[in-house]
């Protein structure tokens, strides 16, 4: 039996969006409005703008149904913090698929907000873990952390801006994964419209049936999609011992696992000057590759195993990556 790994099965195509952008209902720079345009404009199916829902910004959500048409939507939602701004350990998520009138937190429960969105509904992703350095020995004390479905793995704002090491947040990923936390990954931009640049940079392709925020949230949580700073997955089909990929065209395809000095060797690549844009990898070295500490539990769930499948790709100087996961 070939299991679809990427899309499960599903008749559809894969939209192009953003979880993480900013209007000036909080500290980016352009109307609601003109940043749906912008995004519109450069390609994208759909955004969530994640506006800061914070006391200085009103306890705000950016309503933005009225931006959708036929050919772009847009998921509700909001960007929540684990605590005020100033405090060592605080973290950031975007919440996305919020209701409008979504409750503030306490002063003294931040967090509380993130638990909530989740049991709302929302597709939660931890953001930046790099922005502040936020250490990973502080994972186990951080609250409402089992409500978050994914990290961002690339943070292009920062990646463009004064910071550029704290744009990856992979420490953070596979640091939670190894405590055994089972998440998805993500990219965005963190857009504020504040530089020329800050902005088309890290997003996800989701596949999906149809342009709707409740069936692309649907898919967000059930991981069919990947994200990527350039390449394409078209294909990741698990047919017994192969996993079988395809892609645009890359420099390499290479799944990782734990332990391994080398992503699995199972790194293919082309002649000089080749690219490639199929790989066929052995699967069976998956759960030699995969620890027992890459074992995970999830919610009723006995016992999961996973790991990533990165594309990379060479454009001039960039190094670009796209992830999934496998599980
Ligand atoms: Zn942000």
């Amino acid at each position: 039996m070939v299991r679809d790994l990427l899309k499960d099965g599903e008749v559809g195509r894969f939209f192009r969006g953003n979880l993480h952008c900013h209007s000036n209902r909080s500290d980016g720079l352009l109307q609601p409005d003109e940043v749906v345009g912008a995004y519109r404009d450069a390609g994208y199916d759909f955004i969530c703008l994640s506006d800061h829902f914070e006391a200085e910004y009103g306890w705000h959500i950016t309503d933005t149904r009225p931006l959708r048409d036929e050919h772009f939507t847009t998921i509700v939602g909001a960007e929540l913090s684990s605590a005020p701004w100033d405090e060592r350990d605080a973290y950031w998520v975007t919440a996305a698929g919020l209701p409008l009138d979504f409750e503030a937190p306490p002063a003294d429960g931040h967090a509380g907000a993130i638990r909530r969105a989740s049991e709302r509904g929302a597709f939660v992703i931890m953001l930046h873990p790099g922005l502040n350095n936020l250490p990973l020995a502080a994972a186990d004390g951080l609250p409402a952390l089992d409500a978050v479905h994914a990290v961002e793995l690339y943070n292009h704002n920062l990646a463009v801006a004064a910071h550029p090491d704290g744009a990856n947040g992979a420490y953070m990923l596979d640091g939670l994964l190894e405590k055994g936390y089972r998440l998805l990954v993500n990219a965005g931009d963190d857009a504020h419209f504040g530089h020329p640049s800050d902005r088309f940079g890290g997003w996800v392709e989701v596949h999906c049936d149809r342009l709707d925020p409740e069936a692309l949230l649907r898919s967000l949580k059930a991981g069919r999609y990947y994200s990527t700073q350039g390449p394409s997955f078209r294909e990741v089909l698990l047919d017994g011992e192969q996993l079988r990929v395809e892609t645009s065209e890359a420099y390499a395809i290479s799944l990782t696992g734990g332990g391994d000095r080398w992503q699995s060797g199972q790194e293919r690549t082309g002649e000089e000057g080749e690219s490639i844009t199929k790989a066929g990898l052995r699967s069976r070295p998956l759960p030699r590759l995969l620890r027992p500490r890459h074992r995970r539990r999830c919610r009723g769930e006995t016992s999961m195993e996973q790991s990533d499948l990165s594309l990379t790709h060479t454009e001039s100087d960039r190094v670009l990556r796209s992830a999934v996961r496998i599980c």
